[in-house]
């Protein structure tokens, strides 16, 4: 048995969108990169809003207009440790920057996703986000994916993969959502306990099934 568990199939209409989520570490990238081995294009949140804020953008514009030059590095990137400082504790400062921050992020994944589904009208896409329950976007997505291990499994892989401290490692599991939230808000959770073959082979069943759903619409 693989680690998949279903705990509601949406049955209004075909999958296209897959929302991918979990905690720091629980395995988010591994995963995507089963699907990507399955075909599904997969769409990295994370790098949309770095290259939504690359040099030359309106939304780096904004970022300084709104933050001060201080938020810049000399070569003109975003200083992120500095705008960091400047939102850290500052709800209305926060806001602000997802004000400028969400609406560009909004509309990149929205084409890429148009895009991907242009190319592949039967494909499945994945959407690999970290913070979906945390940004509230559970509701762009047609399901919602969490890879889920304990929290002292993901402080254990956390400080075998990025060599850190038990207090950074407590630091940044308690600057997320708990895990334990996450998945029981979840429509799919893929249990990340066993081995990376045991990951794959989840991905795998899930994905089948997903197209079996799909064809009983027709694509
Ligand atoms: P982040 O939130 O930091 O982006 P992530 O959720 O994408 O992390 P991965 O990078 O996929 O997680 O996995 C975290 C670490 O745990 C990596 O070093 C990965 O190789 C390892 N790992 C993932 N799955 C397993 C597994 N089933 N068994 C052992 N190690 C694993």
């Amino acid at each position: 048995m693989n680690g998949l568990r279903v705990r509601r199939w949406p049955t209004r209409g075909p999958i296209r969108l897959v929302g991918l989520t979990g905690g720091i570490a629980s395995g988010k990238s591994t995963a995507a990169r089963a699907f990507r081995l399955l075909g599904c294009p997969v769409i990295d949140a994370d790098r949309v809003a770095r290259d939504a804020v690359a040099p030359g953008t309106a939304a780096l514009r904004s970022i300084r207009d709104a933050f001060g030059p201080g938020v810049l590095r000399p070569d003109g990137a975003l200083d992120r440790e500095a705008l960091g400082q400047k939102v850290f504790g500052d709800p209305g400062a926060l806001a602000r920057l997802n004000r400028i921050v969400h609406p560009e992020v909004g509309r990149e994944v929205r084409r890429l996703v148009a895009g991907a589904l242009a190319r592949d009208p039967d494909a499945v896409v994945v959407y690999d986000v970290p913070l979906l329950y945390e940004t509230g976007q559970e509701g762009a997505v047609d399901l919602v994916v969490v890879v889920y291990v304990p929290p002292e499994v993901q402080a254990e892989r956390l400080s075998a993969r990025d060599g850190r401290t038990p207090e950074q490692v407590a630091a940044r599991l308690a600057a997320q959502l708990p895990i334990q939230e996450k998945a029981g808000r979840a429509d799919v959770v893929l249990d990340n306990r066993s081995t990376p073959a045991d990951l794959a082979a989840a991905v795998t069943d899930l994905v089948r099934r997903i197209r079996e759903h799909n064809r009983a619409f027709g694509g």
